[in-house]
Parts: C-alpha cells; sequence; structure tokens
C-alpha cells in the first residue's frame, strides 16, 4: 500500500487550501472526497459570486465556545496574505460593501478553477467517490483511513491527517455529519449543532399581506429588554418568516437564543433616516394637509401600500375608508411607533438544511490553535467549519477555511521534517 505523506478529508474549501499549501514542499498529498467533485459548495456560495473574504475579517467577527482559538490562524494567514495567494494563483479580487471580497469575475466558478488548477499543477492527487468511513491511529503514529468508493472497500495509509470534513449545514451541497463521527470515533468532543445564517421563521400573524415585500431597514434582535443585535439592509418577508441579508447576519444570535429557550424578537425599523419624534410630526401634517384623504391613501407616496395597509391594521385604526383628518393624536404616535419598532415575533429558523454555516462543532479546547493540531492524537489537524467556530455572514467563513487550511497543513508537513 502506497503511503502518503499527508492525506485531506474533504476537497472543500479549507481541504483544497490545505492540499496546495501542503503540495508546495510536499510531493506525497492525497485529497479524498466522498462526493463526485471537488468544491461543489464552494460554487454555491455569495449567491454563485463567492464572497472569498471580507477585509474586516479578523478575530473579530468569529463566535464559539471559545472564539479567540481563530486569532493564530488569523494572524498568520491574514486576509491579505490570502489575496496575495490568490493573486498568484491568476484571481484577481474586488471590494464592494463593508469588506466583502469578490473574484473580479464576480464567478464562483472561478474560484474554484483557479484552486483545481493550482491542485494540478502541484501534482496533489484527488480521489473523488470516495468516503472516510474510519481513522485508525497505528503504533508507530501514522494512520489508515478506510474509505467507501461506490461498492467498494479501499484502505490508504498516511503519516499525517487533516479533516476538512466542513459542518452538516445546507447537506444539498455536501454538507454532512461524517467529520463529527470521524472525530469522535478517535475520542474527540463535538459541541452541540445549529443552523447559522438562516432565514427566520416568524409569527406571520397579520403579517401574510407583507410576503414578498423587501425594505431597507434597520433590525434589532432583542431578548426582552437586551439588545442582542442590530444590522441594517434589504430585508425580505417571506411566508414563513423574514429573510434577506441583514436577516442572515443577526440569525446565528437568534439560533442560540431560540436553542436556550428565550423568544426572540426582531423589532424593525421601516424609516432608519428619521427618529420617532420627526417622524410623527411628518404624520401629523400629512393628516392635516390632506384631511379628506381615506387611509386606504394616506401613506401613498411615502411608504408602500402593502406595508401601510398593515401597520394600519396593527394600530387599530380601521376601516380603510375613514378619512385621515379623523386620526387622533394617539393614532398617529401608534402609527409612528409602529413604522419606527415593528415587533415580529421569531419562533424559529428555517432549519440545517437551508442554513449556510454549523454552530457548533469540534471542540475547541482539544486542538492547538497555533498549529489545528489535536491534542489528543497527534498527527492529526482540523479545519474550517468542522470546527465550534462560525463566523458573520460576508466572506468571513470562508477566511477562516483559507486560514486553517493554510496553518494545518503547513504545520502538518512541518512536523514530517
Ligand atoms: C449556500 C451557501 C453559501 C455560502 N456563501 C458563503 C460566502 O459567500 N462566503 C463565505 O465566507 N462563506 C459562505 N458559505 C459558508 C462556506 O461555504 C463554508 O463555511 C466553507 O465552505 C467551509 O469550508 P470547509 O472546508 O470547512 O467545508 P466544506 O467547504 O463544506 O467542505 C467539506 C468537504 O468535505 C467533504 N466530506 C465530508 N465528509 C467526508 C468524508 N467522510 N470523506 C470525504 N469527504 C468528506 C464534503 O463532501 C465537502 O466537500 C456558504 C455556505 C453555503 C451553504
Amino acid at each position: 500500500m502506497k503511503q502518503y505523506a499527508l492525506a485531506i478529508i474533504g476537497g472543500g474549501a479549507s481541504g483544497m487550501m490545505a492540499a496546495i499549501a501542503a503540495g508546495k514542499s510536499c510531493k506525497e498529498v492525497l485529497l479524498l472526497e466522498r462526493g463526485g467533485r471537488i468544491g461543489r459548495k464552494l460554487l454555491a456560495t455569495g449567491n454563485g459570486r463567492c464572497n472569498i473574504s471580507n477585509r474586516n475579517a479578523q478575530h473579530k467577527g468569529y463566535h464559539g465556545a471559545v472564539p479567540e482559538f481563530v486569532r493564530p490562524a488569523m494572524d498568520r494567514y491574514t486576509v491579505d496574505k490570502t489575496l496575495r495567494l490568490f493573486e498568484e494563483m491568476g484571481l484577481p479580487v474586488v471590494e464592494e460593501e463593508d469588506g466583502k471580497l469578490y473574484p473580479y469575475s464576480l464567478q464562483a466558478a472561478a474560484v474554484l478553477d483557479v484552486l483545481r488548477l493550482e491542485l494540478e499543477r502541484l501534482g496533489v492527487e484527488i480521489r473523488t467517490d470516495s468516503e472516510v468511513q474510519t481513522i485508525r491511529r497505528l503504533k508507530d503514529g501514522s494512520f489508515r483511513l478506510y474509505v467507501q468508493s461506490g461498492e467498494e472497500k479501499q484502505e490508504y495509509a498516511a503519516r499525517r491527517v487533516i479533516v476538512a470534513c466542513g459542518g452538516e449545514a445546507s447537506a444539498g451541497l455536501g454538507g454532512c455529519s461524517g467529520g463529527y463521527r470521524l472525530l469522535e470515533g478517535l475520542g474527540h468532543k463535538i459541541t452541540p449543532r445549529l443552523p447559522g445564517i438562516v432565514q427566520l421563521k416568524a409569527d406571520m400573524n397579520g403579517l401574510k399581506g407583507l410576503s414578498g415585500s423587501k425594505f431597507e431597514a434597520s433590525l434589532t434582535l432583542r431578548d426582552g429588554k437586551k439588545v442582542c443585535r442590530k444590522e441594517n439592509g434589504e430585508l425580505l418577508f417571506t411566508d414563513y418568516g423574514v429573510s434577506g441579508p441583514p436577516v442572515m447576519q443577526l440569525s446565528a444570535t437568534a439560533s442560540r437564543l431560540l436553542d436556550r429557550g428565550r423568544k426572540p424578537v426582531l423589532e424593525i425599523d421601516f424609516l432608519p433616516e428619521f427618529d420617532e419624534e420627526t417622524l410623527t410630526k411628518m404624520l401629523r401634517r400629512r393628516a392635516h394637509t390632506r384631511p379628506d384623504k381615506r387611509l386606504e391613501d394616506y401613506f401613498t407616496g411615502f411608504v408602500p401600500k402593502r406595508l401601510g395597509q398593515c401597520i394600519l391594521k396593527l394600530a387599530g385604526t380601521a376601516p380603510l375608508s375613514r378619512l385621515a383628518g379623523s386620526l387622533t393624536g394617539q393614532e398617529i404616535a401608534a402609527i409612528s411607533r409602529l413604522l419606527k419598532c415593528f415587533p415580529v415575533q421569531i419562533t424559529g429558523t428555517n432549519g440545517m438544511k437551508n442554513a449556510q454555516v454549523t454552530l457548533g462543532g469540534a471542540d475547541t479546547s482539544q486542538f492547538d490553535p497555533y498549529t489545528m493540531e489535536s491534542k489528543l492524537v497527534r498527527g492529526l489537524y482540523v479545519t474550517g467549519e468542522l470546527y465550534d467556530i462560525d463566523g458573520d455572514c460576508g466572506g468571513y467563513n470562508l477566511q477562516w477555511a483559507w486560514s486553517s487550511g493554510q496553518l494545518a497543513a503547513e504545520e502538518a508537513v512541518r512536523s514530517l521534517a
């Protein structure tokens, strides 16, 4: 049986990056992928544009039991270093809002192409349709991998192993729990998993009319009186709840609160550019200037019709045939309040299969953050989403995959010398 210097399990973002980093100085690198091709999930990232990293991704913007775990990897393999690496591979990047970085072509396929070409150039051996089912550590410190490939069972020998199997999120794109099982088989602890970067389910009672509507809004996620997170951006109402970039951004916090049995509320400010007092004055003036307008038309030219009607209904000003001039000061204050602070009860997430990232995973206390090596099994390394680490939406998760992949590979190869 051929003995590889390094076997990498998982041909996703961190596995490919690890194989490239290792392949530069090591000739016997094997990359095993259970799917029919490598990098399948990468093609779907950033809505097919691949938000490859974020200019602001440092150790901040990451979560988990010990978010500080990411610091050494992020300090050593910084965003700039990663971008230089991609540039060397032929992939220039472009920066958009909030520091989000994309391939210049705005095509995720371009990212996968340069990674594949580099793997080929470096002579990394790639085996697809190869699911690692068990890892065994031999007495001499090397490893044996037991692989299912179609109907066939195969075995591989390697001196070092990197487990880069990703998390459970988005099973349709390759997410699975295989990596957790492999680590558990070697004595590692896996913390409970939850969906992150995911749409949120909400109590849509009285809000059904808004389904399909989009608003530039400011969102505040509250747990009782406590403000847990604030985000701005385009909010989308759906038939089950809320979606859109600001919702995805605060969804991990909501997911954790829901898991603790809390009942988070999303407060929507539909008109963040006005404070409540100014808005109340504007609404009062509106009612006084055209007192003969029916409430049905009260918001016309100012707030989208469906939102206006929903607000009037919740403010209890029915019927819509009433005249604007008949609105009382109290009613106008209630309308203003709802436009500035519209409460939506969050009831759940849209589940792991729709999530972009897994919260929870391999317990980071059992790994060395300076090498990514297991403290329990020497010679075994872990990268990326498999850890109990999740990043904010906007390129943070891929940057963690790139940084942890490079660190694990370089340390694994160094330990062989
Ligand atoms: C729809 C979607 C959009 C996203 N968009 C972005 C974005 O724009 N920016 C961003 O930063 N992040 C984004 N993410 C998150 C990001 O893609 C992941 O965090 C990142 O890919 C994790 O990298 P990884 O290498 O840890 O795991 P993955 O990329 O998931 O790769 C793991 C690989 O391991 C393989 N594997 C698993 N078990 C085995 C086994 N036993 N044997 C062999 N192979 C195995 C899997 O098939 C998979 O190919 C998105 C995620 C999704 C689902």
